[in-house]
């Protein structure tokens, strides 16, 4: 189990997350050998670091990557702040999420490139411009990728008429400085065959073509789509850079990019999980058989037990659904969850995993020994996908970096 020395500094009402530096570190790596050279590797920080938590993420993760995407500006004004403190070289922050014209002024001040998606930014423009005025000569332009909704559905200039739809863009270079062309794609995770994406790429392609030509740059614009499933299965989606999400908390975004990647990248990387969840339990009692356990009578112990009282629950992202479901590691064993998941608690079955041990540590995501429990079997005992796992774990809980 390690050393549990730093347990005591815990609130026994509250379950822990150990995140790994050292498998950060090697899924960078995982990314930096299958992607070619050339390409920037940009790593996604958005939903409080897909549940692992912003700032130690942020910590360890700058120094690795060329670029960091997140969805509010108000996190991209963390990082700025982070550097500032730490005295560290600026690393290109683009703002993925749809931000204020207040928000567009402050980004331009702090270099921090962000995404122009439709035709509200017009209304941006006097803005920009009067903030312009107030800097002098020291204005610096807004860096402003152009999204494209190549078939998602969501952010971004559809095709039909996009030269009329950009032409305001033209008008203001001087104050908004475009810097790439980008799209996201809708279903990769979703198959093995690609046509959808390669139609979006080809969507992608024809309005770079057009924005290329109205603009009449005498610099190259970037391109770029790729998110985990594409950077990792569809080699031409790279571009110039690739935003890579879940894969950098070492998940794999679908079964089908796992069985894709290892056709097409002939031997499968190996991703490691960065996030373990544990809690120690606060009491463990015997029960004898025929009593129940938890809300709604759902589960009656057919002998005796030894139960283990723990402190987590649906508060803190455990889903409900995983009620008389699933199961968590004790000693290197399985502990079924008996009963209903509450809102601060669970209850497992300790008998075959505990002696006369007063108080033990529960592995709610991790490995324990032998046995582990990925983030994965939650989703699918919830019914969900390990995205939704991971972000929906409290921002309330105390993240630990671990080596
Ligand atoms: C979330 C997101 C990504 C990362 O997706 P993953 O599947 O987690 O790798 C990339 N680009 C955009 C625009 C996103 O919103």
């Amino acid at each position: 189990m390690g050393d549990l020395a730093f347990i005591s500094e815990f609130p026994e009402q509250a379950s822990w997350l150990e995140i790994s530096q050292a498998a950060f570190v090697h899924n960078v790596s995982v990314f930096r050998n299958a992607v070619e050279s050339q390409i920037l590797l940009g790593c996604v920080l958005k939903g409080n670091a897909y549940g692992h938590g912003f700032m130690p993420c942020l910590e360890i993760l700058h120094g690795y990557v060329d670029l960091i995407f997140v969805i509010s500006p108000v996190d991209a004004f963390k990082i700025r702040k982070y550097e500032k403190e730490n005295d560290l070289t600026q690393k290109r922050v683009i703002v993925l999420g749809v931000i204020t014209a207040e928000e567009a002024v402050r980004c331009a001040r702090k270099v921090i490139e962000v995404v122009v998606g439709d035709e509200e930014w017009k209304q941006y423009i006097p803005i920009l411009k009067q903030s312009e005025k107030g800097t002098g000569n020291s204005y610096r332009p807004l860096k402003a990728h152009i999204h494209i909704d190549t078939g998602l559905g969501r952010e971004g200039f559809t095709l039909d008429n996009l030269t009329k739809k950009i032409d305001f863009l033209t008008k203001c270079t001087e104050l908004i400085h475009i810097q790439g062309v980008m799209s996201h794609f809708s279903n990769t995770e979703d198959v093995t065959e690609q046509e959808y994406a390669f139609e979006q790429m080809a969507k992608l392609n024809e309005a770079f073509d057009i924005i290329e030509k109205k603009f009449s740059l005498n610099y190259s614009l970037e391109k770029h789509f790729a998110q985990s499933a594409a950077s990792l299965v569809i080699p031409r989606s790279r571009y110039d850079l690739v935003r890579v999400g879940i894969s950098m908390y070492g998940l794999w975004p679908s079964i089908e990019t796992k069985l894709s990647a290892k056709v097409v990248l002939n031997v499968l990387p190996k991703l490691m999980p960065v996030l373990s969840w544990k809690c120690k339990s606060q009491s463990i009692k015997t029960v004898i058989s025929g009593s129940y356990i938890g809300y709604g009578c759902t589960f009656r112990a057919d002998r005796d037990l030894r139960t283990a009282l723990l402190p987590v629950g649906y508060y803190d992202g455990y889903p409900r659904l995983i009620s008389n479901k699933g199961y968590v590691l004790v000693n290197g064993l399985r502990c079924k969850i008996l009963g209903r998941v509450m809102m601060n608690h669970i209850i497992v079955d300790v008998t075959e995993a505990t002696g006369d041990e007063t108080s033990v540590v529960a592995t709610l995501i991790g490995s324990d020994g032998k046995e582990s429990v990925s983030a994965e079997n939650l989703a699918e005992w919830a019914q969900t996908i390990n995205y939704e796992i991971v972000t929906r774990i409290g921002s309330h809980l105390k993240r630990l970096v671990i080596d």
